[in-house]
């Protein structure tokens, strides 16, 4: 579903992504760890089209969404196709980014109603039908101010899955988290994998990424230093680098 090629991304002089292969099919879930500044918030927002590359293709469902085009990284320049892809290739961030002064269901219902055209009562259907299946269904009418850390974050996932994405990407879904709240959203990811959804996951979470990952890929510098199976990342790897990273994040 999602193919990333020879990717290379630079903040001016710096280069971050120096030519990343990464292909989740259908299904898969995909697991990027590494350490700090290696490039892995930035490759999901490539992915997202929140930002520019400067070399590589990113290939959704077959279709070029950023391509290589003389020395330029090209996207499509219609804004209503970036939103298109944006819907069917959802994000999901560190700092869940609810609408303060809208109610949880009014966050999750926005996008189906105004991004969608869907119908105000079909989509409020949807929405709960969803906030139901995150666990907080009760909390329709609340604030994101008077929601909890881990609820704040289902609602946001809830908020992407109304979408009906066809792949999903999280940015350290569960790093702002105490502990527990952390288990509740872990939770709600394992579901989602079980479910069989396509899924980009950066996290630092090592257990959630042994728990729900056909592949997991360790970014070292903008490059793959590793990629493989739980097994074989986790087992034993050949890495130094990696036995490390693992040895530190313990
Ligand atoms: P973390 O685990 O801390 O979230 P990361 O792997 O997600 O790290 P990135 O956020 O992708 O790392 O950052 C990679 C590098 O790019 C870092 O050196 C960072 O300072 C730099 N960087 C990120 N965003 C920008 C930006 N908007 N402008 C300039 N440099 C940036
Ligand atoms: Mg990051």
């Amino acid at each position: 579903v999602l193919e990333i090629r020879g990717l290379h991304k630079s903040y001016g002089d710096l280069e971050v992504i120096k030519g990343v292969d990464i292909a989740a099919h259908r299904g898969d879930v995909v697991s990027l760890i590494g350490s700090s500044g290696s490039g892995k918030s930035t490759l999901l927002r490539c992915c997202n089209l929140l930002e520019d590359s400067q070399q590589g293709d990113i290939l959704f469902k077959g279709e070029p969404i950023s391509w290589n085009g003389q020395g330029l990284a090209r996207r499509p320049s219609d804004s209503k196709q970036v939103l298109r892809i944006r819907t069917n290739l959802s994000m999901v961030f560190q700092q869940f980014n609810l609408w303060a002064h809208m109610t949880i269901l009014q966050n999750v219902m926005e996008a189906p109603v105004t991004v969608l055209g869907r119908d105000r009562a079909e989509a409020e259907v949807e929405a709960r039908r969803y906030l139901d299946k995150v666990g907080i269904g009760d909390k329709c009418d609340a604030f994101p101010a008077q929601l909890s850390g881990g609820q704040q974050q289902r609602a946001a996932i809830a908020r992407a899955l109304c979408m009906e994405p066809q792949a999903l990407l999280f940015d350290e879904p569960t790093s702002a988290l105490d502990p527990e709240l952390e288990q509740e959203v872990v939770k709600v990811i394992k579901d989602l994998a079980a479910e069989g959804r396509t899924m980009l996951i950066v996290t630092h979470d090592m257990k959630l990424a042994a728990d729900v990952s056909d592949t997991v890929v360790f970014l070292h510098q903008g490059l793959v230093e590793e990629k493989g199976s739980p097994d074989e990342v986790f087992g034993n790897t050949q890495s130094e680098r990696l036995r490390g990273f693992l040895a530190a994040t313990r």
